[in-house]
């Protein structure tokens, strides 16, 4: 495998403004486009009436699109919050992977995203529990990237976090809330739980025992960390 960082194309949006605050990364947001072509994605995130945009784009062969500085605010998260926190656009990096969410995440998009990645949280400092999904910040409204993608890949390289092993039978509410998932409706908050840290779960969307010894070792590790 490569080490060598993959070429970022320029495509600058004008979707961006400050960050508020004086603020400064220290998350990195990912997301799916739903959409079918890396350029209607581009299109979308550059067009001044959408009023969204991200700091990068991946297409599925690998190709990294850099639209927005990374010193600036993009517009990925929307409303939301994590580990108490709002304004996720000013305490971000948002990366979109050009996908419908329907299909599996291609191995060049998923080693361009790794190497991306690393280089982010090197120059920002970011820690593994920074990186989150889109769906973990606003369960209610969200669900990128999805049961597809692959948390434990990123994890592995300690870009993420990833559940070792289960924990205490404990209620899951509080596990989540210790976590940093936002208040939602208590379907919408396992959803997106199990998106992130229990893809293998089926069935009805009420908890399990397994579900609740998962969310116990998550949010031990966000604890640890
Ligand atoms: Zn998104």
């Amino acid at each position: 495998m490569s080490q060598h960082p993959p070429p970022i194309r320029q495509h600058p949006s004008p979707n961006f403004s400050a960050r508020r605050d004086g603020l400064v990364p220290h998350m990195i947001v990912l997301h799916y486009t739903g959409m079918r072509s890396t350029e209607d994605a581009l299109d979308r995130l550059c067009d001044p009436g959408a009023e969204v945009s991200a700091h990068y784009v991946i297409c599925p062969q690998g190709t990294i699109w850099q639209l927005v500085a990374e010193d600036k605010r993009a517009w990925h998260a929307g409303a939301g919050t994590w580990a108490g926190q709002g304004d996720i656009n000013s305490r971000s990096i948002g990366v979109e992977l050009v996908n419908t969410g329907a299909q599996p995440f291609p191995n060049p998009q998923m080693r361009a995203l790794t190497t991306l990645m690393r280089g982010i949280m090197t120059r920002h400092a970011i820690a593994p529990q920074g990186v989150i999904a889109h769906s973990d910040m606003a369960p209610e409204r969200k669900e990128d990237p999805g049961p597809r993608f692959d948390w434990r890949r990123l994890a592995r390289q300690g870009l993420a976090l990833a559940p070792l092993g289960m924990g205490p039978d404990l209620p899951l509410g509080p596990s989540l809330d210790a976590i940093g998932y936002p208040v939602a409706s208590a379907d919408k908050r396992l959803q997106a739980f199990r998106f992130r840290f229990h893809q293998t779960a089926s069935g009805p969307e009420t908890e399990t025992e397994a579900d609740r010894r998962r969310a116990a070792a998550v949010a031990q590790a966000f604890r640890a960390s």
